[in-house]
């Protein structure tokens, strides 16, 4: 208590004086000494409250807990009290951090770094080497501010046991892809407003595969006076890559049948372009898309008649299979939108007259088209036709060629 008053009177001059009256240097030295001298008061300061707290006095006065007792009697927030608190636990279990901050070597926002960085070591870490952190920290709180100094004790286990540190972390690694794994989430919701929601979780391996499979479809094509966002083109790709697995006839049956799209459509709304087409999702599609999908393999329209019985299910005379496949590629060599360079892999088989108008499914009534182009040709700008010599040729809307002068693709050229 001596001390104590001796030092509060000191304290007091110390105040008192007159900065203005000091040198640089000077100035600059009284800096660094008060804010030693003020870790050193804080140390003391510490070791009160942990003995306070040992005693259990703020609950001997009725105080909840010693937080809201130091809240109360130092008038400080509860949150300062708290750090103080957990400080001052820990000063008392590590004796050369309590020495370096007595020292003034470490400060007290330093000081509540280590000690975090300190409790983060694993739990059978052998005492030697928590020493050795610790040293190591109290060493580098000389160079670094807290922030940093916090970076440094992330590390410090590499630092004073890499081959521990190594293990750690790839104990830590494996429980946060067991963590990813198990959160794992596909969801396709329906919104009611034409949209579908697509939302989920994927682990870091499953994201890399999505990725791998959607980037080469992602980079900007030709795309007509209708430049797509990136966003857009992600969406196409993922629809692009799941037609493109659907048409390698490689996925498991699902129910005896290869998977395929359902939709079910009125007779007449094919034909007057009327009506909406029902998914076997539950959604809807107008009439324009569902004459699209109807030239896709993926689909399988189910068209009823007025009354409601269904006129055709299937996919025999309606879809380009087999030889009629073959033909097509032979003569196509991929998707014949000029311009375009998908292969005959990504292509639908595109009736040039519509199928659901009464038009055969035939070489002569058929092209190659790529999903992109597919949807393009149906919006009905751009019109394909035989050239003379029987190969495909499409005339442009004339906001993009005044003169519509037919196109032909010319990537797929036979040398
Ligand atoms: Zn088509
Ligand atoms: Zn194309």
């Amino acid at each position: 208590m001596d001390a104590l008053a001796q030092l509060e009177g000191l304290a007091a001059e110390c105040a008192d004086v007159s900065t203005w009256s000091l040198s640089d240097a000077a100035l600059v030295d009284c800096l660094d000494t008060i804010h030693r001298v003020a870790q050193t008061i804080a140390a003391a300061q510490l070791h009160v409250v942990r003995e306070i707290d040992g005693r259990g006095l703020p609950v001997a006065q009725h105080a909840s807990s010693t937080a809201v007792w130091l809240r109360e009697h130092l008038r400080i927030s509860v949150h300062a009290a708290k750090r103080m608190l957990d400080l001052a636990a820990e000063l008392e279990r590590r004796p050369a951090l309590d020495a370096a901050l007595a020292a003034g070597a470490v400060n007290v926002e330093q000081a509540a770094v280590v000690a975090a960085a300190l409790q983060q070591l694993p739990a059978d870490l052998g005492a030697e080497l928590v020493d050795k952190a610790e040293a190591v920290l109290i060493g580098q709180a000389g160079q670094f501010e807290p922030t940093i100094l916090g970076k440094a004790g992330q590390r410090i286990l590499a630092h004073v046991a890499p081959e521990i540190a190594d293990a750690a972390d790839a104990a830590a690694l494996r429980r946060m892809e067991e963590r990813a794994h198990q959160g794992r989430a596909f969801h396709l919701t329906r919104q009611g407003d034409g949209r579908v929601r697509v939302t989920g979780w994927l682990d870091e391996a499953g994201a890399a595969t999505v990725n791998a499979a959607l980037d080469p479809l992602c980079a900007p094509r030709h795309d007509h006076g209708e430049p797509r966002t990136p966003a857009q083109r992600r969406a196409d790709a993922l629809v692009e890559v799941c037609g493109l697995a659907i048409r390698t006839e490689q996925l498991p049956d699902s129910g005896g049948q290869r998977p395929h799209v359902v939709v079910t459509v009125p007779y007449d709304g094919l034909h007057e372009k009327l009506g909406i087409g029902l998914l076997d999702t539950g959604g809807r599609l107008s009439a324009t898309q569902v004459r699209q999908l109807a030239c896709d393999a993926q689909l399988i329209p189910a068209v009823l008649g007025s009354d409601g019985q269904v006129l055709d299910v299937g996919r025999g005379r309606r879809l380009f299979t087999g030889g009629l496949r073959q033909a097509l590629e032979l003569r196509d060599l991929g998707c014949a939108f000029p311009g375009c360079d998908r292969p005959p892999r990504w292509c639908d088989g595109h009736h040039i007259r519509p199928w659901v108008d009464g038009w055969p499914t035939s070489v002569d009534n058929g092209v190659l088209l790529c999903g992109h182009h597919h949807r393009i040709i149906h919006r009905g700008h751009w019109v394909v036709r035989l050239g003379d010599d029987g190969l495909p040729e499409f005339i442009p809307p004339a906001y993009v060629d005044p003169q519509r002068q037919p196109r032909r693709n010319l990537y797929h050229l036979k040398t």
